[in-house]
């Protein structure tokens, strides 16, 4: 065989497994609106409470400390608003360090920066597609030093304050080592968990083990309110300042506007938390289908020969909210032929994002050793995963 040839034969082969397991045309993760979606969004309507105050905010925040077993739950519009006001309430600023994972969507970089703070960049695991944490204790042994004032980067003078661990996918990082390791290093550990809705560690959703944890409910996550985000804490001064600053930091008086610090209109509309009612009120049955859809394609993928079916880690029940495909290393030089097949016949497939460490904008951020993202980011491919199929 000529080199093209075999790679439309990988192709082909890729296209033939997804397409046993999901109906053309599909995209990557499309929306499942089949419950009471119409109903409490008519509901809003019909009463005149669509934005910042009405009845379906407070509910949404209560179902997701009941999901999740977090003690407060905060609405928030976005999710990058949610993960921006985690780093504020942990009084991250001007010249300050975030440790945050290389392989991530850009609103966790983006997040530290809105604060001023300048995100480091930390490799993952391939084993939970999550931070590598023997390698990052390695690395803060080398570049960082504990002082008085905390712990400082020996090259660069600033201080280090925070972890953020990202659950890749859906699939739990490595948290109580990270737990651990940020407990002995003095920093604050905050999960984005925008991914992660639905998905447990060791018995435990995940956003309850560090100091703070951000959800997402963009359209493409598990569960939408066609966008809006939620702050989880168990400590009740972080909730009533989340609280506090989502709305715009006003003290409360029946006519008075006052504000007693600089405070961000995040709070997620009444008409946005209907929605999200509604999706929430179909999670469970929304895993159950997450998780057949990833059996039927462990399944479909366990005789392709060069490509693995990426599994939940032993400690993690995943949400499996994008199911990946990892080729094998020898022909991660085909990946972008795969991807050209699966798009080509309508199977809405994407590649990882490209690691922060190559956007322009963070090219010149302080990183470690990236030689797992990189290998993980040439190689992987998420395939279509909506709940429906
Ligand atoms: C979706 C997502 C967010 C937040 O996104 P929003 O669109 O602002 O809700 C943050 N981090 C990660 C890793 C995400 O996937």
């Amino acid at each position: 065989m000529t080199k093209s040839n075999e790679n439309s034969a990988l192709g082909e082969r890729v296209v033939n497994a997804v397409s046993g397991v999901v109906s053309a045309p599909c995209g990557l993760h499309e929306p499942t609106l089949k419950g009471n979606e119409w109903a409490y969004v008519k509901e809003c309507l019909d009463s005149g409470w669509v934005s910042t105050a009405g009845e379906y905010v407070g509910r949404f925040e209560e179902q997701l400390k009941e999901i999740t077993g977090a003690e407060f739950a905060i609405a928030t519009a976005t999710g990058t608003a949610a993960l921006h006001m985690t780093l504020v309430c942990a009084g991250i600023g001007r010249g300050d360090e975030v440790m945050i994972p290389a392989l991530t969507f850009v609103a966790t970089a983006n997040a530290v920066s809105y604060t001023g703070a300048i995100p480091h960049f930390a490799d993952v695991s391939a084993r939970t597609l999550g931070i590598d944490v023997a390698k990052l204790e390695d690395y803060l042994s080398a570049t960082f030093r504990q002082t008085d004032r905390g712990v400082e980067n020996i090259q660069t003078g600033r201080p280090l304050r925070a972890v953020i661990a990202m659950h890749t996918y859906g699939h739990a990082c490595d948290l109580d080592e990270l737990a651990e390791l940020c407990d002995r290093w003095r920093l604050v550990l905050i999960e984005d968990a925008a991914e992660s809705l639905g998905s447990f560690y060791k018995g435990q959703h995940t956003g309850n083990h560090g100091a703070m944890a951000a959800l997402s409910f963009n359209g493409n996550k598990i569960a939408t309110a066609g966008a809006g985000g939620a702050i989880l804490t168990h400590d009740a001064d972080i909730a009533a300042h989340a609280q506090h600053l989502t709305t715009t930091a006003k003290v409360p008086h029946a006519y008075e506007f006052v504000h007693d610090e600089v405070g961000y209109n995040y709070r997620l509309p009444n008409l946005n938390a209907a929605l999200g009612c509604a999706q929430l009120d179909q999670l469970p049955e929304m895993l159950v289908r997450k998780r057949r859809l990833a059996e039927a394609y462990e399944k479909a993928f366990s005789p392709v020969s060069g490509v693995g079916f990426f599994s939940e880690p032993e400690h993690c029940k995943s949400n499996y909210w994008l199911n990946v495909i990892l080729l094998d290393s020898k022909i991660a030089d085909q990946r972008d032929t795969v991807l050209k097949a699966l798009n080509d016949a309508k199977l809405g497939s994407r590649p990882a994002w490209m690691p922060m460490h190559r956007l322009a904008m963070y090219a010149d951020c302080p990183k470690m050793d990236l030689s797992v993202t990189e290998d993980l980011y040439d190689r992987l491919i998420c395939l279509p995963s909506s709940a429906q199929n």
